[in-house]
């Protein structure tokens, strides 16, 4: 008897908890994504992490790769400056509409009275192709299909499913059903990704 395939679908419980089996990583838990009110005061103890999340509104840079961007909550502005070792390469997917994901940073007042971030570490940064709006959507979806079980199933038609997307883990009874949501989820792979880890 062959072994079935791993995009064979398979019926078993959804009910199952576990990293896999919810959506545990909520954009609106103002603990892990804070916005301009909520950012730590103090700095991050080991094992601590926070994430800043920020959308591109505009490339300002005078030489050096310097961003005006819009926080989680509306309204508010930053800036983001790169002063890495290497900043032209570390802020190349830094256009407007993408969002910089910033790791347990807190504010920093420019010489130029400005407040925003610093970034000195590229391993701290994290650009996505992707804008406040929509990650907002993914992150709301997400949050529904966990609630109401469906993590594990198929994002087209629900059938239970043993294994998901390899990058991000969308879920797909059949390369038909993958087939049938590349066109949008190519768009948002990487930032499911992202969401899921
Ligand atoms: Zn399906
Ligand atoms: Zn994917």
């Amino acid at each position: 008897m062959k072994a079935p395939r791993d995009d064979t679908p398979v019926t078993f419980q959804t009910t199952q908890i576990g990293s896999h089996g919810r959506y545990v990583l909520d954009i609106d838990d103002i603990m892990t994504f804070p916005d301009i009110g909520h950012i730590p005061v103090l700095p991050h103890k080991p094992g601590e992490s926070w994430f800043i999340l920020t959308e591109i509104v505009s490339n300002i840079s005078i030489g050096r790769p310097t961003f005006r961007v819009e926080d989680k909550l509306e309204g508010n502005y930053w800036v983001v400056a790169f002063y890495t070792d290497n900043p032209v390469e570390d802020a190349r997917d830094c256009v407007p509409g993408s969002l910089i994901c910033i790791k347990n940073r807190r504010p920093h007042r420019f010489l130029d009275g400005r407040y925003g971030f610093r970034i000195d570490d590229p391993s701290r940064v994290l650009v996505l192709p992707c804008t406040m709006a929509r990650l907002k959507e993914l992150n709301n979806s997400l949050r529904e299909r966990s609630n109401a079980g469906l993590l594990l199933t198929c994002v087209v038609c629900n059938t239970p499913v043993r294994r998901g997307c390899e990058r991000c883990e969308t879920r797909y009874c059949s390369q038909e059903c993958q087939r049938q949501d590349w066109p949008n989820h190519k768009r948002v792979c990487k930032v499911l990704k992202t969401l899921h880890e």
